[in-house]
């Protein structure tokens, strides 16, 4: 029944707009801390929780222990679930036009993804904050404790967002123009209140509102199809 609720409110819309959240980092096998086990696996090797290690303030002041971190758990390499091959079909027919993601990972882009805006930056993105000069993961991995640029011997900067930034205006702009001009809004695997993205909602006016997640908040509830299962084991049997 909410299948066909969903194939039927995707056949009547031509500019969808996909919002993805932790749920497909999990079912691509990438870190995500949404739930209170992997965090406090983290706690209990690193002496600090995940939003601690990933915020600015100790980008800054514990260099040493954030790259540890970040490589030896942020730069997990994931596989694209099958939700993200669905999203890639349905953006080739271009019923969907815009895929925006806090996911710090271009897996949507090795689904075949095409239109996807990184609201967080992404991993891939590594630059010397002096000179500018651009590093690859690789780079960042074979370091030995703090990668450095070659040239300005400074640590080098990943390019996403840590906790305690602000997001980037731009990309704000972007996402929220997309959305408003929105026939049909896919939220999956996130939430109606999740902290950043619920702003982006608010600029959403139609009717095909949808959540796909497993876990749901109370506020989904204002979803108009509200589906609680993983994306992937509801978009690829969707016909469109
Ligand atoms: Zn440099």
């Amino acid at each position: 029944m909410q299948l066909q609720k969903l194939e039927l409110m995707i056949q009547k819309s031509n500019n969808i707009v996909a919002l993805l959240g932790p749920g497909i980092l999990e079912e691509c096998g990438l870190p995500n801390f949404r739930n209170d086990d992997a965090c406090y696996e983290v706690e209990s090797s690193y002496g600090y929780s995940p939003t601690e290690l990933l915020s600015a303030q100790f980008f800054e002041t514990r260099k040493e222990l954030f790259f540890q971190y970040y490589k030896e758990i942020i730069l997990k390499k994931g596989v694209p679930c099958s939700a993200l091959y669905a999203l890639a079909k349905l953006e080739q027919i271009g019923k969907l036009k815009s895929i925006i993601t806090t996911n710090m990972y271009n897996i949507e882009e090795e689904a075949g993804c095409k239109n996807v805006t990184h609201l967080y930056g992404y991993v891939e993105d590594n630059k010397c904050p002096r000179c500018g000069k651009a590093y690859s993961i690789s780079y960042i991995k074979n370091s030995i404790s703090v990668p450095l640029c070659e040239k300005c011997q400074v640590a080098i900067r990943p390019q996403i967002l840590l906790i305690g930034e602000l997001l980037d205006n731009g990309l704000m702009t972007k996402a929220a123009n997309a959305i408003e001009h929105a026939d049909m809004l896919l939220l999956l695997g996130t939430h109606i209140n999740d902290y950043r993205m619920g702003k982006l909602i608010q600029y959403y006016t139609g009717n095909r509102l949808v959540v796909i997640n497993d876990i749901v908040h109370c506020a989904d509830s204002n979803a108009d199809l509200l589906i609680k299962e993983r994306p992937s084991n509801i978009l690829p049997h969707i016909n469109f």
